[in-house]
């Protein structure tokens, strides 16, 4: 058991180290992961057991590589994510992780690492552009792309990675981590456990954030609002209070499980009301995921307007 490694990983660990100790390691690998789930945390530790000077037991976390890996100026290694208000890892910066590798390595003996995450956000021109350094690396080099399952990938990047499935981390062990992690009741972290299952670090984030306590609000205001006892406007302020497609992810939810209990009691014309209000919903998330910058509040008031008219002609909900 390696102690920088969280437990869900350690027979990924174990792998990719047996392939270094027999030389095997590939030049390209893809980690598949869900986002939250600690696989950076993985890559991370990976790449400084790369460089770490010791023989046994690394990375040690004292040696000048380490310390130097750990003050995040390695010039060994090169993390490309997108920019700040940006989904897309571009073109220019693969550019610059290709560049980097075709530089002799700074460090003796070094392997030049570059860390791409998550790789699905690099748009086809800027995979494109790192086809020839994944087909022929210079040197020793080692890219981690990081994908989430079922992730879109080019079939040409994919074919030229070798995949490695990071284990998941089942119930017990994230709240293990999680209760290691914060000193929050059981209760609250289990709340936001369940809205990441298998994914203990964007758990945690949830309940800093206060998802879960904003989630259940907003899902007692929704009867309130089809029974128009509340306004479309009010529900509006409470949803933005948190990324609106956020607010929109407990608006699906809440349709999908009203479409099932609607079909099981065979209420054609309510049903069909549902899946006209979610075609609805479709080109508000692509202008929230869009690249201009769309005014939230906005569109949660249209949204929450025509999710009421739902309840109209309605008598009990
Ligand atoms: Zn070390």
């Amino acid at each position: 058991m390696n102690s920088v490694v969280l437990p869900w990983h350690q027979s990924a660990w174990a792998q990719l180290v047996s392939r270094v100790d027999s030389n095997r390691l590939p030049h390209a690998l893809i980690l598949i992961a869900p986002s939250g789930s600690g696989r950076r945390l993985f890559a991370e530790a990976f790449c400084a057991y790369l460089m770490c000077d010791e023989e046994a037991s690394k990375p040690c976390g004292r040696c000048k590589q380490c310390l130097l890996y750990a003050s995040g100026n390695h010039p060994d290694v090169m993390v490309l994510t997108p920019e700040l208000n940006s989904k897309a890892i571009k073109i220019d910066m693969v550019r610059r992780a290709t560049q980097f590798v075709e530089q002799t390595a700074n460090q003796a003996k070094a392997t030049k690492v570059v860390i791409i995450e998550p790789a699905e956000a690099m748009a086809p021109a800027a995979a494109n552009s790192l086809l020839k350094s994944l087909e022929e690396p210079p040197g020793k080099t080692l890219f981690m792309l990081i994908a989430e399952p079922g992730a879109s990938l080019l079939p040409t990047i994919r074919s030229r990675c070798q995949p490695l499935v990071l284990g998941t981390a089942g119930d017990t062990e994230a709240m293990a981590w999680l209760t290691a992690h914060s000193i929050a009741e059981p209760q609250h972290l289990s709340a936001a456990l369940q809205l990441a299952p298998g994914r203990p670090l964007y758990a945690l984030e949830l309940h800093e954030k206060g998802v879960p306590a904003w989630r259940a609000a907003l899902e007692q205001s929704l009867p309130a609002l089809l029974r128009g006892s509340v306004s479309a406007s009010e529900v509006a302020k409470l949803a933005a209070t948190q990324p609106a497609l956020r607010a929109i992810q407990v608006l699906q939810d809440a349709i999908a499980h009203d479409c099932v209990q609607l079909s099981l009691r065979g209420a054609v014309s309510e049903l069909k009301d549902r899946l006209a209000f979610q075609q609805k919903l479709l080109p508000v998330i692509r202008q929230l995921t869009g690249t201009s910058n769309p005014n939230e509040l906005l569109a949660l008031e249209y949204v929450f307007i025509e999710f009421a008219k739902l309840g109209q002609g309605m008598s009990d909900v």
